[in-house]
C-alpha cells in the first residue's frame, strides 16, 4: 500500500495534505508514503523532514502513481489547475480531499471517467466516530482564528480595554454571526485579544457555548423553530425569517466595530444577513469579515477575496483563511486524513466497506460513475437509477 502526496496547485494554497508527523504514523501502520518534492515547503515542512520520518521523495507522477492520493484540493476545489492532473489518475486508484461536491458537482462528472474512487472530505457525516476525520471542522477552526486577526489588523482601533496615563481606551466591540466551529473559535480569539464579544446563531443550542466563552448571546425575537437539521447543521431559513433577522440585527451591527460572519447552510447559498443599508448604519472605520463570501456572502457587499470599502466600512471576503496558517491547518488536516485512511486500509489492503456510514457518505465516484446521491441530486440526475445500478 502506497500513499502519494502531491504539491497543491490551487493559487495561493500553502497547505499540504500530509505532515512528517502523520507520515510517521502511516509508516508505522505499514503504509508507504511518497511525497512530491517541495510539497510541504510553503506550510513549513521541508523535504528533509518528510524523509526523516521515512517518506520517499519523488516527482508529481510518482505521487499520483500511488494507490491512494491525498490532496487538500482535488479537482472540484481546484477547477482550473486541477484539470492538469486528470490524465494522471487510473482505474481503481483512490483520491481523498476537499472537492466542493455540492457547489461544483460537475467536477465529479469530469473525474468519474478516469475510474478513480474519490472521497470528499466535505461529505463527512456528523457523527461522533467521524469527528477525528472532519476536515471541515479542523479548517474552520483555523479560519475563525485568522478572521479575528484580520479584523484586528484592519480596524483603526485596538481590541483590549486599556487604562493608561494617557487615558482610558474602550475595548473593541465584536459581533460574530454564526456560532459553529469557525464562529466559536472567532469568539474565543476575539475574547483573548480583549474585545467585548456578542454572537448570534439560529440554532438556540449554541447559546450556552457562546456564553461559556465569555461572549453575550444576542437574543432576537425570532421563532427559530427547528433550526437544527440532520447532523447538527443549520436548516435553511425562509426569506421572511431572514428579513426579520436583518431588521432585528441592524442595531447590534451598527454598534459593532468588527462583524465576523460565518453563517452557512451546507450545500446552499449563504444567508444574506448584513445589507448595504446596515453597513451604512455602521461607524466609519468599522470592519466586516465575511467568511461566507465564496458561498454568496452573508454581507450584501462582500466580494470573494476582495476588499470593498463602503461608507468608510471595510468589507473583506477571504475564501482561504486556513492557508494563512498552513502549518497547523496542515497538521490537523493530515491527522484527519490519517484517521480516515485507518478506516479504509485493513491489514495493508484497501477495503471500501459501503456498510460503513463514513465510507458510504463520503464516496463520490467509483468505477467510472458518480455514485453519491447528494452529488447526483446537485447534478439534477436521477438518484434512484444510480442506486439501483449500484445494487
Ligand atoms: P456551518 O459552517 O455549516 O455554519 C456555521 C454556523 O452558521 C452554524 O452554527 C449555523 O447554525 C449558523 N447559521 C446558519 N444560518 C444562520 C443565520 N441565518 N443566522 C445566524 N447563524 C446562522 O456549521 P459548523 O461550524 O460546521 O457546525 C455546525 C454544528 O455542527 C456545530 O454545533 C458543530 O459543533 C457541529 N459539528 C458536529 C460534528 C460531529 O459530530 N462529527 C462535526 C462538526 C461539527
Amino acid at each position: 500500500m502506497r500513499v502519494g502526496v502531491p504539491r497543491e496547485t490551487y493559487p495561493g494554497e500553502t497547505r499540504v495534505a500530509m505532515t512528517p508527523g502523520a507520515v510517521a504514523s502511516l509508516e508505522k501502520a505499514g503504509i508507504d508514503v511518497v511525497v512530491e518534492r517541495d510539497a510541504g515547503s510553503a506550510a513549513g515542512f521541508p523535504d528533509d523532514a518528510f524523509a526523516d520520518k521515512g517518506a520517499a521523495l519523488g516527482s508529481r507522477d510518482d505521487a499520483f502513481g500511488a494507490d491512494v492520493v491525498l490532496q487538500v484540493r482535488t479537482l472540484g476545489a481546484n477547477l482550473d489547475a486541477g484539470r492538469a492532473d486528470l490524465e494522471r489518475f487510473g482505474r481503481g486508484q483512490v483520491v481523498i480531499g476537499f472537492s466542493n461536491p455540492l457547489q461544483n458537482p460537475e467536477a465529479a462528472r469530469e473525474l468519474a471517467p478516469t475510474g478513480v474512487t474519490s472521497f470528499s472530505i466535505e461529505l463527512m457525516p456528523r457523527i461522533t466516530r467521524a469527528q477525528s476525520m472532519d476536515g471541515l471542522s479542523s479548517q474552520a477552526t483555523v479560519a475563525g482564528y485568522r478572521a479575528v486577526l484580520m479584523a484586528a489588523e484592519s480596524l483603526p482601533k485596538m481590541f483590549p480595554m486599556l487604562t493608561t496615563a494617557a487615558g482610558t481606551i474602550a475595548p473593541a466591540r465584536v459581533l460574530v454571526v454564526g456560532a459553529g466551529v469557525a464562529g466559536l473559535q472567532a469568539i474565543a480569539t476575539a475574547r483573548r485579544l480583549g474585545a467585548v464579544v456578542e454572537a448570534y446563531d439560529v440554532r438556540p443550542a449554541v447559546k450556552e457555548q457562546v456564553q461559556s466563552l465569555g461572549a453575550k448571546f444576542v437574543e432576537l425575537e425570532l421563532e427559530t423553530g427547528e433550526a437544527e437539521g440532520a447532523g447538527g447543521y443549520a436548516k435553511e431559513m425562509d426569506e421572511e425569517f431572514l428579513r426579520r433577522q436583518r431588521e432585528l440585527m441592524a442595531r447590534v451591527v451598527a454598534a459593532s466595530d468588527a462583524v465576523i460572519t460565518t453563517a452557512q447552510v451546507q450545500g446552499k447559498k449563504a444567508p444574506m444577513i448584513v445589507t448595504a443599508e446596515m453597513v451604512r448604519g455602521m461607524q466609519k472605520g468599522s470592519v466586516i469579515i465575511d467568511l461566507a463570501a465564496e458561498q454568496g456572502g452573508n454581507c450584501e457587499l462582500s466580494r470573494p477575496d476582495e476588499e470593498v470599502v463602503e461608507h468608510g466600512v471595510r468589507i473583506l471576503g477571504p475564501t482561504n483563511l486556513p492557508a494563512a496558517a498552513p502549518f497547523h491547518a496542515s497538521q490537523m488536516y493530515a491527522k484527519n486524513l490519517a484517521n480516515f485512511l485507518a478506516l479504509l486500509v485493513k491489514d495493508g489492503e484497501l477495503v471500501i466497506d459501503l456498510e460503513d456510514e463514513i465510507v458510504d457518505g463520503t464516496l463520490v465516484t467509483r468505477d467510472g460513475r458518480v455514485v453519491c446521491s447528494r452529488v447526483l441530486e446537485a447534478l439534477g440526475e436521477p438518484v434512484a437509477a444510480a442506486e439501483a445500478a449500484e445494487a
